[in-house]
């Protein structure tokens, strides 16, 4: 039986910085949650991980879907943290294509509900389950046109002082990255092989 793979995609990198405050860069934090994500998956040993940069590069959405189209990915997680202009707004929030049909939509919530689950604790609160025409400039290509399911996470913000302090953390981002694994493991394991959308 052919192993699962996850194509996990750090957002952002190189020129493109993503979201910047406090200090932090967004670029950098998904490159570091990504790296510790896949650790967790490849230790598992049914599941794989693997990345689409491995350092800090700029890619466009269309690179990114070749190197998940080469993999020949199960599964494609794109990690993100949030920003705003506006220093109150907080909490994760999950992107799905808007196209998706009910397999994703299940996929997207249990996988969000795992995650979300384990963050509100921390007084990080859940934004909820959303379709990328609800994001901020109205599509997601990369979620569109993906060769697998493709789910977008938008951990927390990196702007809201609360929150942003939970990034410096390294035993929290453990914590979430084993987490984010465990909830994609268990969506392949469930399904075996996912359906295509
Ligand atoms: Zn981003």
């Amino acid at each position: 039986m052919k192993e699962s793979i996850i194509c996990l995609d750090p957002g952002h990198g190189g020129v493109e910085y993503g979201v910047k405050a406090y200090g932090l860069s967004e670029k950098d934090v998904c490159l570091d949650m990504t790296r510790r994500i896949a650790a967790y998956l490849n230790r598992h040993g049914k599941v794989r991980g693997l990345l689409t940069r491995a350092g800090d590069t700029a890619l466009d959405w269309r690179e990114r879907i070749r190197q998940a189209e080469d993999i020949e990915a199960d599964l494609l997680l794109s990690i993100h943290t949030n920003g705003s202009e506006n220093p109150m707004e907080a909490g994760f929030e999950t992107y799905i294509s808007g196209c998706a049909g009910l397999d994703l939509r299940s996929l997207q919530a249990r996988l969000h509900n795992h995650v979300a689950a384990f963050l509100r604790p921390f007084g990080i609160w859940d934004r909820g389950k959303k379709y990328d025409s609800e994001s901020y400039r109205g599509w997601i290509p990369l979620l569109e046109e993906a060769p697998c399911p493709a789910i977008q996470l938008e951990l927390f913000y990196l702007t809201h002082a609360g929150e942003k302090s939970w990034y410096r953390h390294s035993r929290f981002r453990d914590a979430l990255a084993f987490t984010i694994a465990e909830g994609a493991a268990l969506l392949l394991q469930r399904e075996n092989r996912l359906p295509v959308r």
